[in-house]
C-alpha cells in the first residue's frame, strides 16, 4: 500500500563529519551514495527536499583559530569546505538521477549558483533537490544555523539534524550508560538544560519562528521515509 507523506518540504543537515564515514578526513563517497539513497526514497515520497551540509570534516573556523590562524579567515575556509562537500553530495546525488542544485551563500560563479530564495523554492518546487552550501555566508555562525535560517526561509515543514546517536539524551549515550533519551522537547528546555542538539543560536532561531526540529540516527536505514509517513524516530523539539 502506498503511503503519503506527512511533510511537504523539508531541510535536512548533514553534518561534515557524517560524510566523513568511518575516515579521519574527507569524504567518503560511500556514506554520500547511502545519504543518496535515503533522499531518493523521500522524493520518492513527494517529499520536497532542501540540504545543508556541514564542513567539520575539513575545516572548522573555532579549530583553525585554536591553532593561531585569524578566526574570520577560519571561518572563511569553513564556509568554503561546505561547498566542497555540497559538491561531493550533487555528484552522489546526480549519479542516482536526482536533479540537484547548489546554492551558495557566498557566491561562486562558474562553480555554484548565487543563493537565491525564490529561485530555490522555484527548484524544489519543480522536484530538485536544492543543497544551500557556505551556512550563513557569515562568520561565528555555524551550519546549524545555516540550516534553521534556511529552512525558515523555503519554509520548511521540518528541519532534520542527522546524528550518530538516536536523538537527544540526558547525557552523552557513548560515555554514560545511565542517559535516556528524549521522544520530545520544547526550545526552552534545550536552552535551560543546555543539551547539546544545536548550537544555541540555531535553538533560539528556530523557537523564534516555531520551526520544528527533529533530531535522527542517520545510520538507520529507510528511517527518513518512514519518518515522512509517521513513523516516530529520534526526538522532536518543538514549543
Ligand atoms: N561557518 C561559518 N558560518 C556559517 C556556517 C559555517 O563561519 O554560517 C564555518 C565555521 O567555521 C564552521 C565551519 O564553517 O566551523 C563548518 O561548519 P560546521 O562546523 O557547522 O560544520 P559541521 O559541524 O556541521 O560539519
Amino acid at each position: 500500500e502506498q503511503k503519503s507523506a506527512k511533510y511537504k518540504r523539508i531541510l535536512l543537515k548533514l553534518s561534515g563529519e557524517a560524510l566523513m564515514g568511518e575516515l579521519d578526513f574527507g569524504i567518503d563517497p560511500k556514506v554520500l551514495d547511502r545519504m543518496a539513497l535515503e533522499i531518493a526514497q523521500l522524493r520518492g515520497l513527494g517529499v520536497q527536499v532542501g540540504l545543508v551540509i556541514g564542513g567539520g570534516n575539513l575545516f572548522r573556523g573555532k579549530a583553525l583559530s585554536e591553532a593561531g590562524l585569524d578566526r574570520v579567515a577560519g571561518d572563511h575556509m569553513g564556509m568554503l569546505a561546505t561547498v566542497m562537500n555540497a559538491l561531493a553530495m550533487r555528484d552522489a546525488l546526480e549519479r542516482s538521477n536526482m536533479p540537484t542544485r547548489v546554492m551558495s551563500a557566498i557566491p561562486m560563479s562558474g562553480v555554484v549558483d548565487h543563493y537565491d530564495r525564490r529561485s530555490a523554492i522555484r527548484a524544489l518546487n519543480q522536484g530538485d533537490v536544492v543543497i544551500f552550501s557556505a551556512g550563513t555566508g557569515n562568520p561565528f555562525f555555524t551550519t546549524d544555523s545555516a540550516a534553521c535560517l534556511r529552512g525558515i526561509e523555503i519554509n520548511a515543514d521540518l528541519v532534520l539534524k542527522a546524528t550518530n546517536v538516536d536523538g537527544v539524551y540526558t547525557a552523552d549515550p557513548k560515555k554514560d550508560p545511565t542517559a535516556e533519551k528524549y521522544d520530545l522537547l520544547t526550545y526552552s528546555e534545550v536552552l535551560e538544560k543546555q543539551l547539546g542538539v544545536m548550537d544555541l543560536t540555531a535553538i533560539v532561531l528556530a523557537q523564534d519562528h516555531d520551526m520544528p526540529l527533529r533530531v535522527y540516527n542517520m545510520n538507520d536505514t529507510g528511517v527518513l521515509g518512514r519518518l515522512m509517513t509517521g513513523g516516530d524516530h529520534g526526538t522532536l523539539i518543538v514549543s
